[in-house]
């Protein structure tokens, strides 16, 4: 009798989250504790769900100059997005996920 000597396809179970659906692990609570504070998801009252949330933009203003980073255009927000902010007294949902649930 002879073993086939073939790599054995194997199937395995993660757990994603649904918000950003980035964040895979194998261990169920790992991803409830991400959750939370993952920037895709509303009840964080992260930036990326916000309406004052403003995307990096790769174009400055002419060609040697860097592009712009990602901001916050409320008036009390902070000038620069250095980390990420969670549970914003200025997060308001931003309009295209109103629709959703
Ligand atoms: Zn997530």
């Amino acid at each position: 009798m002879s073993t086939v000597d073939l790599p054995t396809p194997i199937v395995v179970t993660r757990h994603q989250c649904p918000h950003c659906q980035r964040y895979t692990r194998a261990r169920r609570d790992r991803v409830e504790q991400h959750m939370p504070r993952c920037w895709q998801n509303p009840a964080a009252r992260a930036c990326k769900t916000c309406v004052n949330y403003e995307p990096a933009d790769q174009e400055g203003p002419y060609p040697e100059h860097p592009g712009w980073p990602e901001g916050c255009g409320h008036e009390d927000g902070p000038d620069e997005l250095k980390q990420p902010i969670t549970d914003c007294p200025h997060w308001e949902l931003h309009p295209r996920l109103a629709a959703r649930d």
